[in-house]
C-alpha cells in the first residue's frame, strides 16, 4: 500500500506501531455521504422522543467502555489516564444531554394578522465534521452528537494520527443499535479526504477544529459552495495575575501544561501585575522543576509526550533551547517529549508570545495596571479564552467584559463545560459549540404561514 492509501498511528510515547488503518479517499467520501443520505431521512422522520431513547443507549455503551476508550487514547495520543478517563466521560455525558436536547428542539408560532405562522427547526442532512488530534474524542463527540440529536447523520474524518478512537465510537454507535451509516467516521489525509468532504455538495455543515490556517482554506471552499461552516480554531489565551489575587492558586502551571500545551484554550500568556511579578516567577520555578513528566498510562504521570515528530520539530522551532526560561525536565526519547517551560524574556509581540506554541510552553509578561493588562491581554490575533484573577469584583467584571474572547473564566483556569457555549473571537473561530444552543445550529429555520381567510 502506498503512503497515501494507509495511516500509521504511532504511540507518541514510544514511537512504536498501535495499529495500521485504510485511508479514505474522495470515491469512499462518495459513497459514505450517498448512505448517510439515506440513512439521515429515515432518521430525521423519527420521532424525537425515539431518537433520544437511542442515544442514551449509545451513552449507556460508551459508559460501560470508557476505561477502554481511555487506554486507547493513552497509547493513540499520548494523554496521560486521567485526562483520558475525562475526555471518554466528556463524550458520554454529552450524548445524554444532546439526546434530552432532540426532545426540547422545538418550533414557535407567532401571532400574525390573516393566518397562523409557525417555525419548524429541520434538520441540515449530512453534517461533515473534521477533528484534530488534541483531544481526538471530545471534539468528535462535540461536532458529532449534537447534529446527530438534531436530526442528521455525521461523516468524521479524525486526523490522521488519532483515528482509533473515534472508529471506536462509532462500532459502539452501531452496538448500542444506532441505524447504519448515520454516524461515520472515515480515516484519512486532510488534504485528500478533508477536503473532499468540504467540497461534496450534499454535505450541508462542516464542523471543523484544528489550525487557523487550515481553517481558513476550509471557510474559504465551503464559500464557493455557500454551505455553513462552524470553527474551533487557535488561540493564545492570556492569564491575567492581578496583585490582589490568590496569587498560588492563578499560576497554576496546568492552566498551560494540561495535555502538553496541546489545548487551544491554554493560558499561554501569563500577564502578571508588576508588584507580584517575582513572587509568580518564583512559584512557577519551583512547579516546573516538580511536574512529573512520563509514562502517560502511569497513573502518577502529569504531562506526556507530545503527539508527533512533526509537532515536536515546531515546537522546537519556536523555542530555542538558549532562550531566558523557567524549564522543568523530560525523558530523552524514545518519544516526542518536551519540557514544561515559561519563557521570561520575551516581548510582548515576540513570534512566541503571539504565535500559538501547541506544546507545553508559556511566556511570562508584567503589566502596569489594568488598563495595560487589557491592552496586552487583547493584543493578539486570537480570542478563545482567557482567565483573570482578581479580588475586587467590580474590576472582575469590568475586565471580563472588556477582553475579547469567546470563553473567560473570573478566578478560574476552566473554559469547558458541555452545556455551556464554547468558541472562539476574531481568528479562533466562528460559531459555537456546545450548551443549550448546539442542536440549532444543525438546524434551518422553516417558517409557515397558513392563511385562515382562503
Ligand atoms: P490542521 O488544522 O491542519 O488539522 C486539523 C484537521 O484538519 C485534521 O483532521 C487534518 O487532517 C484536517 N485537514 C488538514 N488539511 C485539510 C484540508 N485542506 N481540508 C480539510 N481538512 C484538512 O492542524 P495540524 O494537525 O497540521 O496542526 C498544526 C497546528 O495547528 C498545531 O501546531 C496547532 O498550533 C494548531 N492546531 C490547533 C488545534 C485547535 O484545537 N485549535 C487543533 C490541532 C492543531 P490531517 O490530520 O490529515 O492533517
Amino acid at each position: 500500500m502506498s503512503a497515501e492509501h494507509e495511516l500509521v498511528v504511532l504511540n507518541p510515547a514510544t514511537e512504536e506501531v498501535v495499529a495500521t488503518v485504510p485511508a479514505a479517499d474522495a470515491a469512499d467520501v462518495d459513497r459514505a455521504v450517498a448512505r448517510a443520505s439515506a440513512a439521515q431521512r429515515t432518521w430525521a422522520s423519527a420521532a424525537p422522543a425515539d431518537r433520544a431513547r437511542l442515544l442514551r443507549r449509545f451513552a449507556d455503551v460508551v459508559d460501560a467502555h470508557v476505561e477502554e476508550l481511555a487506554r486507547l487514547e493513552v497509547r493513540e495520543a499520548g494523554h496521560v489516564l486521567g485526562n483520558a478517563r475525562w475526555e471518554a466521560g466528556n463524550a458520554r455525558d454529552l450524548l445524554l444531554y444532546s439526546a434530552g436536547g432532540a426532545e426540547r428542539l422545538l418550533g414557535r408560532q407567532i401571532p400574525v394578522p390573516g393566518g397562523w405562522d409557525v417555525t419548524f427547526q429541520e434538520p441540515l442532512g449530512v453534517v461533515g465534521v473534521i477533528a484534530p488530534w488534541n483531544f481526538p474524542m471530545p471534539i468528535a463527540a462535540w461536532g458529532s452528537f449534537p447534529a446527530l440529536a438534531a436530526g442528521n447523520a455525521v461523516v468524521l474524518k479524525p486526523a490522521e494520527t488519532t483515528p482509533l478512537t473515534a472508529l471506536r465510537l462509532a462500532e459502539l454507535a452501531l452496538e448500542a443499535g444506532l441505524p447504519e451509516h448515520l454516524f461515520q467516521v472515515l480515516p484519512g489525509y486532510g488534504h485528500i479526504a478533508g477536503r473532499a468532504l468540504v467540497d461534496h455538495p450534499d454535505v450541508a455543515k462542516i464542523v471543523f477544529t484544528g489550525s487557523t490556517r487550515t481553517g481558513r482554506e476550509v471557510m474559504e471552499r465551503c464559500a464557493r459552495l455557500v454551505k455553513p461552516v462552524t470553527l474551533e480554531l487557535g488561540g493564545k489565551s492570556p492569564n491575567i495575575v492581578f496583585a490582589d489575587a490568590d496569587v498560588k492558586t492563578a499560576v497554576d502551571p496546568f492552566s498551560f501544561l494540561d495535555n502538553s500545551g496541546q489545548d487551544c484554550c491554554a493560558r499561554t500568556r501569563i500577564l502578571v501585575q508588576e508588584q507580584v511579578y517575582d513572587e509568580v516567577r518564583e512559584l512557577l520555578a519551583d512547579t516546573l522543576a516538580g511536574v512529573r513528566v512520563g509514562d502517560p498510562a502511569d497513573e502518577k504521570t502529569q504531562m506526556g509526550p507530545l503527539i508527533s515528530r512533526q509537532q515536536l520539530d515546531r515546537v522546537r522551532s519556536l523555542v530555542p533551547e538558549d532562550a531566558p526560561a523557567l524549564r522543568g525536565s523530560a525523558p530523552d526519547g524514545p518519544g516526542f517529549w518536551f519540557p514544561p517551560t515559561v519563557l521570561t524574556g520575551e516581548r510582548h509581540d515576540s513570534e512566541a508570545a503571539r504565535e500559538e506554541i501547541f506544546g507545553p510552553v508559556a511566556v511570562l509578561l508584567p503589566f502596569t495596571d489594568e488598563a495595560d493588562a487589557i491592552r496586552l491581554a487583547n493584543d493578539t490575533p486570537y480570542g478563545l479564552a482567557g482567565s483573570l484573577w482578581t479580588r475586587d469584583l467590580g474590576r472582575a467584571l469590568r475586565v471580563s467584559r472588556a477582553v475579547k474572547a469567546g470563553n473567560l473564566s473570573v478566578n478560574s483556569h476552566s473554559s469547558v463545560r458541555y452545556w455551556t457555549p464554547f468558541g472562539g473571537y476574531k481568528q479562533s473561530g466562528l460559531g459555537r459549540e456546545l450548551g443549550p444552543d448546539a442542536l440549532t445550529a444543525f438546524t434551518e429555520t422553516k417558517n409557515v404561514f397558513i392563511s385562515t381567510e382562503a
